[in-house]
Parts: structure tokens; C-alpha cells; sequence
């Protein structure tokens, strides 16, 4: 049977998630979503409008089919830690299951199993302010929603996830089935990009050394793998919101060493790629698919 993958941050056809899940499902696999709980609503019901037919064009000319979406919020991990204000509010209300671990638990009387786990999601509420500026509360929520998210998506989903399998014929080694799993890092985890406050430099920064840990704790225990995608700019939802994208996307187009727009298909073929059997022997690496910019010292 093919790959089945579960990409949890697409809510609309504009950000990477979208782009994971059409390169995936170009590749064969089979597509499951979570969507944040506040933009299930209007992502639902704008896939059966047909909204997004065009851009869920694959290049053979079939439209990606996602095989069904579940309501996430990956900063609660079960009913328990959900506080009551959530509990009672009316985006919430109207959905069930929608916690770390009854999504996973959900998926597993679905399907069974899975083979690749995407996390394509961040939320900083202060990203729009300097880290000097950023309050507690802003900087533990950017950690919970962007790199704790990864910890316990992958925790949760780990018992229900293929291996890889090495079957080692005459003289090669196949690996037949993969168990990967990929997130989504920028650069300002390891370089000044001013404007990425309220913690999120802090936060990309964690998931890129858990990405290491995680690639050893899980590699040794279940032959999973862990990489990150550090992507250039991208004019996603979630980064106009932080308000300097196009000026990123310039910068990039004037100082990197290839001098074009990234598309978010770019990262998605690169995605694929680490969650195939072609990149069998990659795992707690940081892959940067931003045009070569994080190799450039100074803009020229
Ligand atoms: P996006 O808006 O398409 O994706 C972010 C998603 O996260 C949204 O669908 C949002 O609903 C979801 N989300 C937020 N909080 C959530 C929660 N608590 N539970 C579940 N889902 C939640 O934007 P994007 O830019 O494609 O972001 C995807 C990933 O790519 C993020 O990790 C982002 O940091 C990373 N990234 C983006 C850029 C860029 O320039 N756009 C560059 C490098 C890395």
C-alpha cells in the first residue's frame, strides 16, 4: 500500500503544510490533516465549495484528495490540560477530539497506522514584539504552540507509526518502509532577523535542537526519523501576520545566492524527498531550502 502521511498546520492553499501535502500526495501517499480548532469551519467548508480545486491540482492533472480532516489544537495534549474558558468557547464547543492525544487516538481506530508525521504549525502571540519587550506568558506560549507541539505530536503518534524496515537483500539494503517525521524551522533560530520577536527565534531554536534529540531518542527506540526544513519566506497566513514578509522575500531575492521567488512547492519536493526512502540514511538534520540565503555572510 502506499504512505500514508498526517500533516498537522494546513488550514488554507497558501502555506507549506498545503504545499507538503500535494507533493506527498504526488508521490502516492495517502493525506490526512489537522486543522487549528478556530479554522476547521471555514477550511471545511471552503474544500467542499471546491474554493481550493485549483491548487489542489497535482501534476498528472488529478486533484489531491484529502482522505479526511481533524480538528487539532496541538498546544493541549489531553481533555485534562484543556482550561474551562477553551472548554466553553464557541469555536471549541463545536468540535470534539481535537486534543494531541484523541487525535492520535482517532487516526489509530481510522487508519491503524501512520508512516509520516508533518508539523507545519507555529503561533507566537507577541511575535510582533522585540524579545526584550516579550512577557513571560507571550514567550512560554510561543515554545507550547511551535516547539513543544513537535514533542508531543511525535510522542503521541510514535506507537501508531511504520518503522523503518531494513531488508537486507544479496548485497544491498533496501529500507521498504520509512517512519519519518518533519517540521518546519526558519533561520532566525541561529541568526539575528529583527522582527521575529516574542519568543519565536527562541522557539525555532528549540525545535531545531530537539529535531537532534528527537532524531536519536526515536531513531534508536522506533527507526524513526526527524529532520527539519529550514524554509526561506514564504507569504503564507501566518506570515503576513507577523507583518515584514515581503521585505524578507525582497531581501532574499536580492542577496541569495539563487535570485528568485521560493515557492512553497520548492519545500514541499523537499519534504517528500526526506520523508522517502531516498533519504534512508538522513535523520536530525536542519535542511535549509531557502535558495542558498543562509549561506550568504553579507548582502550583496
Ligand atoms: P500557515 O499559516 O500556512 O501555517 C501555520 C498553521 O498553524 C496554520 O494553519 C494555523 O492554523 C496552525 N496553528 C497555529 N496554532 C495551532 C495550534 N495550536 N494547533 C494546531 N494548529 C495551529 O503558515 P506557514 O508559514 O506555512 O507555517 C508553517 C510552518 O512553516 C511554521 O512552522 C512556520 O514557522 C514555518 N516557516 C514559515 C516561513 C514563512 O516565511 N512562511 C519560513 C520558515 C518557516
Amino acid at each position: 500500500r502506499g504512505k500514508r502521511a498526517f500533516i498537522a498546520g494546513v488550514a488554507d492553499d497558501n502555506g507549506y503544510g498545503w504545499a507538503i501535502a500535494k507533493s506527498l500526495a504526488a508521490a502516492g501517499a495517502e493525506i490526512l490533516v489537522g486543522t487549528w480548532v478556530p479554522a476547521l469551519n471555514i477550511f471545511e467548508s471552503s474544500l467542499r465549495r471546491g474554493k481550493f480545486d485549483e491548487s489542489r491540482k497535482l501534476p498528472d492533472g488529478s486533484l489531491m484528495e484529502i482522505t479526511k480532516v481533524y480538528p487539532l489544537d496541538a498546544v493541549f495534549d489531553d481533555m485534562e490540560s484543556v482550561p474551562e474558558d477553551i472548554k466553553t468557547n464557541k469555536r471549541y464547543s463545536g468540535s470534539s477530539k481535537w486534543t494531541v492525544q484523541e487525535v492520535v487516538e482517532c487516526v489509530k481506530q481510522d487508519f491503524g497506522s501512520i508512516d509520516i508525521l508533518v508539523h507545519s504549525l507555529a503561533n507566537g502571540p507577541e511575535v510582533s514584539k522585540p524579545l526584550l519587550e516579550t512577557s513571560r506568558n507571550g514567550y512560554l506560549a510561543a515554545i507550547s504552540a511551535s516547539s513543544y507541539s513537535f514533542i508531543s505530536l511525535l510522542s503521541h503518534f510514535v506507537p501508531i507509526m511504520n518503522p523503518g524496515i531494513f531488508l537486507i537483500l544479496y548485497a544491498f539494503t533496501f529500507l521498504a518502509s520509512c517512519g519519518a517525521s518533519i517540521s518546519l524551522t526558519y533561520i532566525a533560530s541561529e541568526k539575528i532577523i529583527p522582527g521575529y520577536g516574542g519568543g519565536m527565534s527562541s522557539a525555532k531554536a528549540a525545535l531545531e535542537s530537539d529535531t537532534r534529540v528527537l532524531a536519536f531518542e526515536a531513531g534508536r527506540k522506533h527507526k524513526i526519523r526527524v529532520n527539519t526544513i529550514s524554509a526561506g519566506p514564504l507569504r503564507s497566513r501566518a506570515a503576513k501576520a507577523i507583518g515584514f514578509i515581503d521585505m524578507m522575500i525582497d531581501y532574499s531575492s536580492a542577496n541569495a545566492p539563487l535570485q528568485k521567488e521560493l515557492s512553497a512547492e520548492e519545500v514541499g519536493n523537499a519534504a517528500a524527498f526526506l520523508a522517502s526512502p531516498l533519504a534512508s540514511a538522513i535523520t536530525g538534520a536542519v535542511v535549509y531550502v531557502d535558495n542558498g540565503l543562509n549561506a550568504m555572510g553579507v548582502g550583496v
